[in-house]
């Protein structure tokens, strides 16, 4: 028998542990005509933003895949500031005025500003142009030079072109590039939405300050001493993120909080070198085996972490909070057809419910090497 005690009993766990931090409304408006007046309005502006996409996908295409063309990695400083200038010029072309918020050893980030006469509140618009870096052995053609496809990256799917002059673009297509959804998307999106509005002959209600972060997937490095640097400037009442993934049913949603997150690393040591199992089996600790019972005593097999304390700080949602949440579509069985998942965790609630709860996961595990 050949050695089946891992050869270097040295295991890497990594856990992620999420506190839920959902910061949600206190008070959720009873008044139904005033929520249907708010819809009527919030549908004509959203009707005069497609019919502007529409007409304009074209342009809107070419433009962002100008901007997924330069680079934006961490390990290519040149291109980051290259398209944090791309940014500034596309600002510029809108008529919006804008200028980089630097500190030293920072990437910039751009900062632009379409203020409202006479507007009451301040929002400020978050998107990052940064995206994760690259492995080019893992991608089926240049992460820089944008493709379109027919679709999701599987067998056979085939490259199609960009749409022509007026032609349209087929929505089930995707647009291939890194960055294109992790967050240059966002960028384009506020950008264009901003020219529909205009366009459109509709002014914001709000001053909104546009803020683009270049250095957000090495985990926002110097966010904390551009903030203070320039708390003046990005003074607001609130900030609206966008950084997220579609609502599975393909609504737009609007989420009132997030999950902050902890990452742990966790080495278990064994043995200082490889062992035969034959010879050393059951009598010589198995890192491999002391950590999966470490994992297997942290959570229950329905999802419920087993940690004393772990959601102590956790507060209950409030009642306005629940009668909200009942009103978001129920998308777990599109989201397990779409994952390929027989059953979800927990005790059949939907994920609207279970993501408020602090989660524990494991993100990777090596071992045996
Ligand atoms: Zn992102």
């Amino acid at each position: 028998m050949s050695r089946s005690v891992s050869s270097v009993l040295r295991l890497l766990l990594v856990l992620l542990f999420a506190a839920c931090a959902a910061s949600t409304p206190d008070v959720v408006s009873a008044d139904r005509d005033q929520d249907r007046a708010a819809l009527s309005v919030s549908r004509t502006v959203r009707e005069k933003a497609r019919a502007y996409r529409s007409n304009h996908e074209p342009e809107i295409l070419k433009e962002f895949v100008d901007l997924l063309s330069i680079p934006a990695v961490a390990a290519d400083p040149a291109n980051v500031r290259r398209s944090a200038e791309a940014i500034l010029r596309m600002m510029a072309t809108r008529g919006i005025s804008g200028r980089l918020l630097e500190v030293d050893g920072a990437a910039p980030s751009v900062y632009g500003e379409v203020l409202t006469p006479g507007a009451g509140k301040t929002l400020i618009v978050y998107a990052h142009y940064d995206g994760q870096p690259v492995d080019r052995s893992e991608w089926k053609s240049d992460p820089f030079k944008p493709v379109l496809r027919d679709g999701p990256l599987r067998p056979g799917s085939r490259e199609v072109p960009l749409p022509g002059p007026g032609e349209h673009a087929n929505p089930e297509h995707r647009l291939f590039a890194r960055g294109a959804s992790d967050d240059k998307g966002g960028v384009i999106a506020v950008l264009n939405a901003l020219d529909a509005l205009k366009a459109s002959g509709i002014t914001p209600s709000v001053n909104l300050k546009l803020f683009f972060e270049g250095e957000e997937e090495p985990g926002s490095p110097h966010l904390g001493a551009i903030l203070e640097k320039h708390a003046s400037l990005l003074k607001a009442d609130g900030l609206v993120f966008i950084d997220g993934p579609a609502f599975p049913n393909g609504m737009p949603v609007l989420a009132l909080g997030v999950r902050g997150v902890q990452i742990l690393e966790l080495t278990c040591y064994g043995p200082d070198r490889s062992l035969h199992s034959g010879h050393y089996g059951n009598w010589a600790p198995n890192a491999i085996i002391e950590l999966t019972h470490l994992i297997d005593s942290m959570r229950d097999a329905d999802g419920t972490i087993r940690i004393a304390g772990f959601a102590a700080s956790v507060r209950k949602p409030t009642a306005a909070e629940s009668a909200l949440l009942s009103r978001v579509p129920n998308v777990d069985g599109i989201l397990k057809t779409d994952l390929a998942i027989g059953a979800s965790e927990g005790r059949g609630e939907p994920i609207n419910e279970r993501i408020l709860l602090p989660a524990l996961n494991l993100r990777g595990f090596q071992s045996g090497v």
